[in-house]
């Protein structure tokens, strides 16, 4: 058996560690272990960044939870349904749970719960390489456990289930799946492969809600795009969609080197990549997404102004459009989806004029006001607007261009 005694000294910050020791002595002759589980485990085998720490406590309560709290100066900030616990100390938030056993009644349903020892725990888990932990307790502090050789896994660099059913046990660890594995720079496991390709059906199973959750979850990781690209090319993404569903024909943007994005951050925002993932659906598709994902009407709102971004890149390409024809079009419209279709159709005339509009046409702005208009005698009323939008479509097309000129083309239109 390994121990990571110096591994935790050497990664682990003198603070965290001493979390650690506070939470053992806390629970001392109280569980019958505790351990760091899943992903933080494998991030300090791989050197990996720790973000956050999961603990599994076996025997875990609720007042057990808040004398763990207590020892760290922290408090029990949630407490879900069996025995998980968040303790926030300052902004820091620790997860605690009590060891488990699952088992699954339906495909796809949600799993019933009972408590279990720490190897039940672990072989309910997703991959070999989420199912380790290290005991914490000062008796065995760092030794690691590894019953379904996570750290073979790591080192041949495999995403590997537990067991045949996995897939079809909880269909969201096909997401799951693509997502480590182009994150790690892993490989499927051969078997892994083929039951996840047989387990597609299931995906069917999964509740829209948690369906979004899962594309939510690929879209903040650094490498969303080869993940994207990824679930695609297994099928993923033509059962979600449907047989008619995007893509294969559409590229992938690559944020770093597409025009107009340079500025940003190299990872966009997550709506940004829900209108990627948009494009190239047909309005009933997309409507179909939506409902799919149980989408929120911010969420619905992106992918429809996708398929309507879409719609415009015929005129958007035309020869010589005026930039009040450009600024008309695109104005109603979702930033969001203006830049997902710019992005994935990058280096098109269509998206030129999309990065023209966000980045000039959209913040211009008439130097008169509708407080002037009315201080010029004009009534409130539908007229005033009507103006303002002629006086800015001139201005953007560069016919006027400073306060002056918009009075006397106002004189113009009013006369
Ligand atoms: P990340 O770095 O993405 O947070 P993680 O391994 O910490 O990776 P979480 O989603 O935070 O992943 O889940 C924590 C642990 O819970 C995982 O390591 C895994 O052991 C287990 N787990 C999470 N989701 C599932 C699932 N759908 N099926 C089985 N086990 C799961
Ligand atoms: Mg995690």
């Amino acid at each position: 058996m390994s121990n990571l005694a110096s591994i935790l000294e050497s990664r682990l910050s003198s603070q965290r560690l001493r979390w650690l020791r506070a939470l053992a002595e806390a629970s001392r002759n109280r569980a019958t272990g505790i351990y760091i589980v899943g992903g933080v485990v494998r991030d300090l085998l791989l050197d990996r960044p720790i973000v956050d720490m999961d603990i599994s406590v076996s025997g875990l309560d609720e007042q057990l939870a808040s004398d763990m709290a207590d020892a760290l100066d922290g408090r029990v900030t949630s407490h879900s349904q069996f025995n998980t616990f968040k303790i926030e100390i300052d902004s820091t938030v620790i997860d605690v749970a009590m060891t488990r056993q699952e088992s699954y009644a339906n495909p796809g349903a949600l799993p019933e719960v009972l408590p279990g020892s720490l190897e039940q725990d672990l072989a309910r888990r997703d991959f070999s390489v989420n199912a380790m932990a290290v005991d914490i307790s000062s008796d065995a502090w760092g030794e690691l456990l590894d019953p379904f050789n996570g750290q073979g896994d790591l080192n041949r660099s495999f995403i590997r289930v537990l067991h045949p059913k996995s897939f079809s046990d909880d269909a969201t660890r096909i997401f799951r799946a693509v997502r480590y594995s182009q994150r790690l720079g892993f490989a499927l496991q051969d078997e892994t492969a083929m039951l996840l390709q047989n387990s597609l059906g299931r995906l069917d199973a999964i509740s829209g809600d948690r369906m979004r959750h899962e594309f939510q979850k690929v879209f903040a990781e650094a490498c969303a795009g080869p993940i994207l690209s990824r679930l695609d090319e297994l099928g993923v993404l033509g059962v979600v969609f449907g047989p008619l569903g995007r893509h294969s024909s559409l590229p992938w943007p690559d944020w770093q080197a597409s025009e107009g994005f340079s500025e940003n951050p190299p990872n966009p925002e997550e709506l940004v990549w829900l209108s990627t993932l948009a494009c190239g659906l047909t309005p009933g598709e997309a409507g179909l997404f939506a409902r799919r994902l149980n989408m929120d009407s911010n969420w619905s709102t992106v992918v429809r102004d996708t398929v309507a971004v879409e719609g415009l890149l015929d005129e958007l390409c035309s020869h010589g459009i005026l930039r009040s024809r450009i600024y008309q079009m695109l104005n109603q419209l979702h930033p969001a989806a203006l830049r997902g279709v710019a992005a994935t159709h990058d280096g098109s005339a269509a998206s030129g004029n999309i990065h023209l509009y966000l980045q000039e046409l959209q913040g211009m702005r008439t130097e008169l006001t509708g407080r002037d208009l009315m201080a010029l005698g004009i009534d409130e009323g539908p007229e005033i607007g009507r103006l303002l939008n002629a006086l800015l479509e001139a201005r953007l097309d560069g016919s006027i261009a400073d306060r002056l000129s918009e009075e006397a083309l106002l004189r113009r239109m009013i006369s």
